[in-house]
């Protein structure tokens, strides 16, 4: 919850000085109480008064920074559902080694990790993180995993063990990549913060119930730390998708701020349906850092497609360039087709054209991110926009061929489009890009 006009202008020299563009102090709060100002413009500002805006500004869900570049980021959601504005930072993917596995599950885990890349609606996407965790006793061989995890898979680590002075020694080991330090309990808090702290980390901290959880976080803000995660102990699946919304509700709704922080949950290997559900709960409900148990491409593929989903900013859809695509290598007289600049769409029609076994030209135009139907019936996918854009590209200095093949659901533009293209023949083209591969098969030679 933001400050209102009056308590911010109470935090103000109230000198009237104008300096900051507002003719009064109060009509100067009244805009920063809007987000339509910032406090650096009163040069008279007391270090009171950054301190409590500064933490009035910050967040309900603190973000969170990870890896030695500080690029993966954590949190900083200020909606429960993703409707209301959009979710910010995804939940990250982990894959877990333990220092008692077989060197060459641990190499090979390790390698999957690097080297995992997906594909999808123009989207590269990679696993986050690597978890490893100490299940034996031999701390000596857990730091020496930490350096090796890091040193192959480049990627942030969740180090995980239930000896303090082996967490410290591999915080230190990895000092610098900016990893999660898991976890801290309320006697050993201290103890880890100071690591975390000496060697650049992020600390997780847990507790058996929420309540002995806030007071662990209340403790470590007081003591200025900040830098947290929340690991709850939970039961059942149940249990976790309650607590997390607990959490995430009392975060935004409240303002709780010893709960504002992003979560880390290790997924407790039942069987590979179970451990996807356990992360899919996850994923769905608000969690900051999931840790699977082993490596799995077709669930780790499963995970991150659904992530992208939820992810998405539902106010934005996701777009590609609009520009004349190549499929294949298309030569000048190759077919030309053409789709909006949708991203799902593209990927479909340019993926059955591929599946045709030709190359073509796919001319997509700037259509603000809209299905066929929908930017038709928008106004920007007519007869006139596609015209205009293929004369602003210059295609037809590109291409001999004199065909451009519309989608079937907008066959009513085929007039207005050889219209605006008077040399062009305009072919309507199947309704759904399936049946594309039949459509070519019988209109077209293979180029
Ligand atoms: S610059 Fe500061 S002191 Fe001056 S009017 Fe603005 S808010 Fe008040």
């Amino acid at each position: 919850m933001g400050l209102t006009g009056l308590q911010i202008q109470k935090l103000l020299p109230k000198t009237n000085c104008k300096e900051c563009g507002s003719n009064t102090c109060l009509a100067f709060a009244m805009k920063l109480a809007a987000k339509k100002a910032e406090l650096s413009q009163c040069p008279y500002a007391s270090e009171e008064a950054k301190r409590v805006l500064g933490a009035a500004s910050e967040p309900p869900v603190k973000c969170i920074e990870l890896g030695s570049d500080r690029t993966l980021q954590l949190g900083g959601e200020t909606v429960l559902y993703r409707h209301e504005k959009t979710f910010v930072h995804q939940t990250a993917l982990a894959v877990n080694v333990n220092e008692t596995d077989p060197q060459e599950l641990i190499d090979s885990t390790l390698g999957h990790v690097r080297d995992y890349v997906m594909e999808r609606v123009g989207e590269t996407l990679r696993v986050d993180m690597v978890g490893v965790t100490q299940l034996g006793r031999d701390a000596h061989g857990f730091v020496e995993l930490c350096k090796k995890a890091w040193d192959t898979a480049q990627r942030p680590l969740v180090i995980r063990s239930a000896d303090p002075e082996a967490l410290v020694a591999a915080a230190e080991a990895v000092k610098g990549t900016r990893s999660v330090l898991a976890c801290a309990l309320s006697e050993t808090a201290g103890t880890l913060r100071q690591a975390a702290e000496n060697f650049g980390h992020v600390l997780a901290v847990t507790a058996p119930d929420l309540d002995a959880l806030v007071s662990v976080t209340t403790k470590l803000r007081e003591e200025g730390f900040n830098d947290l995660i929340l690991c709850f102990q939970t039961y059942s699946l149940s249990e976790q998708f309650q607590t997390n919304s607990i959490a995430r509700r009392a975060a935004l709704k409240d303002n709780f701020r010893p709960l504002g922080y992003p979560s880390l949950t290790f997924v407790k290997p039942q069987g590979l349906l179970e451990d996807t559900v356990l992360a899919i709960n996850e994923i769905s409900k608000y969690g900051g850092v999931c840790v699977l148990p082993s490596f799995d491409p077709a669930q780790i593929a499963s995970l991150m497609t659904l992530r992208l989903n939820i992810y998405t900013d539902p106010q934005k859809p996701i777009q590609v360039e609009p520009r004349a695509y190549e499929i294949g290598e298309p030569k000048p007289d190759s077919p030309v087709f053409v789709t909006t600049n949708f991203s799902l769409t593209y990927f479909i029609v340019s993926g059955e054209i591929e599946n045709c076994g030709i190359s073509a030209w796919l001319v997509v135009p700037e259509c603000e991110g809209m299905s066929v139907l929908t930017a038709w019936a928008a106004g920007k996918f007519s007869g006139a926009t596609i015209g205009k854009f293929v004369k602003e590209i210059g295609l037809e200095n590109r291409v001999s061929t004199r065909e451009i093949i519309i989608p079937g659901y907008v066959s009513q533009i085929s007039g207005e489009l050889e219209e605006n293209l008077p040399n062009w023949k305009v072919t309507v083209g199947p309704q759904e890009a399936a049946d594309l591969e039949s459509f070519v098969r019988a209109r077209l030679t293979t180029s």
